[in-house]
């Protein structure tokens, strides 16, 4: 069933398949696998859904002897042969318990980045505000210039606290779903209202959840993620609903802390009394005498104008109540169109609002604006929100600790649930 819906390029198939366990490593009479077919048929969604969760599907050969990997460059479809190529070889490192390179992308560049911004601060201290050969700092520009030092320490813990948070990381479902291994039909949360609304690509197959409209899987913390921004490997950790404060706070202080720093640099550097007049032999003296101080102006303006661009960025997604995920794929995610078609972003209550919520509580609740009654009748949309009273209402149904709902059902209402998922196999 797993073969077909690849061949056929069936997503939602695919990963209602996937959600209830279905065996992604079985071959056909030719010996493909799921992977190998959606490989083939050059469906790039369907192989990163294939993979998610598991990779070992990768090194498997059909009957010819050839990986997903090499049917898909065999039949030209470039991007899915690097996709897979890329993935197998970061699936054998990371298995390779004995290689450092294995560990690497669970470590991230946190210790990297917090190594560059110490170093960074003490030439600043060394070179710049105590530097013998330059003259003493008068007391209005010392407290300057050790403000620079507080705001960039102030930002470290910052980064700490971003680095090391829970970015929303959403419970998993898992140990449920194995007690039920016999009869996997028996727990889907059927009437879910992401379900009910069509909105199969909720399911993550990995944590076994239906996640909340704004969540992500983060295929680097294998977990999904709420309001999930992106993962950040100079964090070391995913930005998310719960950190998105702190990241940000971190970049701002930093950034603030660079103007400070730069400036009090490049005016020690021109004050200097010893120094010539003309810009050509003032560079030449200050690259003799002053090379501490010049060589950390130069990477100061460098780390600013990639910091400054971040924090431009954040304030405007923070701005608009949009993540750096939902921008990147903004023509995936149906929930960012209007009933005409036109991108709307429904969580956009307006820049004053956005802001002061997410300086209040640090986050933005995902409470959508209720679009047009009108433009609801037109196109016969059904708006159902995520808290509705709807999945409230399902008062004969279990709920699990989440508070979703389980449904059980026998195998003769197992057709009944081919329904929506024929329903929804057209391709998006
Ligand atoms: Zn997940
Ligand atoms: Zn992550």
């Amino acid at each position: 069933m797993a073969i077909g819906a690849a061949y056929k390029g069936f997503m939602d198939c695919i990963r209602l398949l996937l959600y209830l366990d279905a065996n992604r490593g079985c071959q056909d009479r030719e010996g493909c696998t799921p992977l190998h077919w959606a490989a083939i048929k050059g469906n790039l969604e369907a192989c990163t859904l294939l993979l998610q969760g598991s990779q070992e599907g990768l090194a498997v050969t059909d009957n010819s002897g050839l990986t997903p990997a090499q049917l898909a460059s065999e039949k030209n479809h470039r991007k899915i042969a690097f996709l897979l190529g890329n993935t197998r070889r970061l699936h054998e490192y990371r298995s390779n318990r004995n290689s450092c390179l294995g560990k690497l992308p669970k470590l991230g560049l946190a210790p990297v980045l917090c190594c560059v911004i110490v170093v960074h601060l003490t030439t600043y201290i060394h070179s710049v505000i105590m530097a013998s050969n330059l003259p003493k700092l008068t007391a209005g520009f010392g407290i300057l210039a050790w403000l620079g030092v507080f705001l960039s320490s102030a930002g470290l813990i910052w980064f700490y606290r971003c680095s090391s948070k829970d970015p929303g990381y959403i419970k998993m479902n898992v140990s449920d779903h194995q007690n039920l291994k016999d009869e996997p039909l028996l727990k889907i949360e059927a009437n879910h209202p992401a379900l009910l609304a069509g909105n199969w690509s909720q399911l993550c197959t990995t944590c076994k959840i239906i996640k909340p409209l704004r969540a992500k899987h983060c295929s680097t913390c294998d977990r999904c993620v709420e309001q999930f921004d992106h993962h950040c490997p100079w964090v070391s950790n995913c930005v998310g609903k719960k950190n998105k404060w702190d990241f940000f706070l971190f970049i701002v202080l930093e950034v603030m802390a660079m103007v400070i720093t730069g400036v009090v640099a490049m005016t020690r550097i021109l004050t200097d009394p010893m120094a010539p007049a003309g810009f050509s032999p003032m560079f030449s003296h200050a690259s003799t005498h002053h090379i501490g101080a010049l060589i950390f102006l130069i990477m100061d303006i460098f780390y600013f104008f990639g910091a400054s661009a971040l924090v431009v960025s954040q304030a405007t997604q923070i701005s608009r109540n949009i993540t750096t995920n939902e921008m990147a794929n903004i023509m995936r995610y149906s929930y960012l169109r209007g009933a005409d078609g036109q991108l709307r972003n429904p969580y956009d209550h307006g820049c004053w609002k956005n802001c002061s919520d997410f300086m209040i509580n640090g986050y933005n609740e995902d409470v959508p604006i209720a679009e047009d009654s009108a433009n609801s009748e037109e196109t016969g949309m059904i708006q159902i929100p995520r808290d509705s009273n709807l999945q409230n209402s399902n008062s004969h149904a279990p709920t699990d600790r989440n508070g979703h709902i389980a449904v059980h059902v026998n195998s003769s209402n197992i057709n009944a649930h081919h329904g929506p998922v024929h329903s929804l196999v057209q391709p998006r």
